[in-house]
């Protein structure tokens, strides 16, 4: 049995999830103490219990202290099971959570996965549904996990009512750890609007900052059409293509916050990556450590990658992911940002 504080480092979320899916992954059952202890709202809020309940599902695990606000839990893992698999947030909370809580589960299971998500598809403080399709997906594959996502439905806070359509293929334990070291050339870089149920003024207006802020040109602005009855909601997207690696950076507007103030956080994020060499971007970098740290596992070889950034998140990523796998991270701070290192142990 692991023993984990949720209170430790960045003390959130992450924490529960990244249990999770290692447990499910190694076949090593938890506990976790001071659940989202770092949180103004500690315990377990409702996208964090299906979290919980997707996990449960799909590998048949018992569990104790499943319950809202639940700063307490005992997860003892069953198999892990192929199939088809739906999991509602019911509020707009992230489903994009859930996808990546049992993710890397259903790579290790007997057949191919096909998973409906619905609650929260473009959240603050969360993997927006663009981000995991055009950064996070690309890079899985590229280390053997085949996957298909398809967005039906934007789902904003406080609406919710996202739909997401995900086939996850397994990879027979036959995951490649690859070395992240440099972005290769740029591609392109374009912005996106979506703003359903908003007035359209506000997504001129956040474009039109971006382009006269960096400099973009017409074409590499675009106003996303939106289906009848989404939204309200409104996200700013950013995404760099390279050779290596596409970053998407995304904003969010809300009530009491001008668009051209969403905008200028978007051009702070994309010039702060643009001054780095680095090739993954703050939240990448947390995110990528785990299926990372499996590969490397699995294959007994290391690997590397170089990050603008080692947030809160990451570091204590790597401490969780380390309490469930032999594997160590050494992090060296460079000009361009830091190199982490993956190994086996
Ligand atoms: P937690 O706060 O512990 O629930 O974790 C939030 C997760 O969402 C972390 O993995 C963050 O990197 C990720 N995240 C937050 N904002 C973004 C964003 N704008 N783009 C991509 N990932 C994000």
């Amino acid at each position: 049995m692991i023993d984990i504080d949720g209170s430790v480092g960045e003390g959130g979320g992450q924490i529960l999830r990244t249990a999770l899916a290692l447990s499910m992954c190694t076949g090593q059952a938890f506990t976790l103490t001071r659940i989202r202890a770092g949180r103004s709202k500690p315990g377990l809020l409702r996208q964090h219990l299906t979290c919980v309940q997707a996990a449960v599902a799909v590998s048949g695990a018992e569990v104790q202290g499943a319950e809202m606000h639940a700063q307490q839990l005992r997860f003892v893992p069953g198999a892990v099971r192929a199939g088809s698999y739906t999991f509602h947030v019911g509020t707009a909370g992230s489903c994009t959570l859930v996808l990546q809580t049992v993710w890397p589960a259903l790579l290790q299971a007997e057949g191919r996965s096909c998973l409906k998500l619905g609650g929260g598809t473009h959240n603050p403080m969360a993997p927006p549904f663009h981000f995991l399709a055009r950064s996070y997906a690309p890079l899985m594959r590229r280390l053997g996990a085949h996957v298909e996502l398809t967005l039906h439905r934007l789902g904003f806070y406080p609406a919710g009512g996202g739909d997401i359509d995900v086939t996850i293929w397994p990879c027979h334990d036959a995951l490649r750890p690859f070395n992240l070291i440099e972005r290769g050339p740029w591609v392109e870089s374009y912005a996106e609007c979506l703003a359903p149920a908003v007035p359209r003024t506000v997504a001129q207006r956040e474009l039109a900052h971006v382009e006269s802020a960096l400099g973009w040109h017409t074409h590499q602005l675009r106003t996303v059409a939106v289906r009848q009855n989404e939204g309200p909601g409104n996200a700013l997207l950013a995404t760099l293509v390279y050779d290596h690696v596409t970053e998407v950076f995304t904003q969010f507007g809300a009530k009491g916050l001008s668009a051209e103030h969403v905008a200028r956080e978007l051009v702070r994020e994309v010039r702060s990556y643009q001054r780095s060499q680095a090739v993954l971007g703050p939240h990448l970098a947390d995110q990528w450590a785990l299926p990372l740290a499996l590969a490397v596992w699995k294959s007994q070889r290391a690997a590397a990658y170089t990050c603008t950034d080692l947030t809160p998140h990451a570091t204590t990523n790597f401490a969780v992911i380390e309490r469930f796998l032999p594997v160590r991270f050494t992090t060296t701070s460079c000009d361009t940002g830091w190199y982490v290192e993956l190994a086996p142990c």
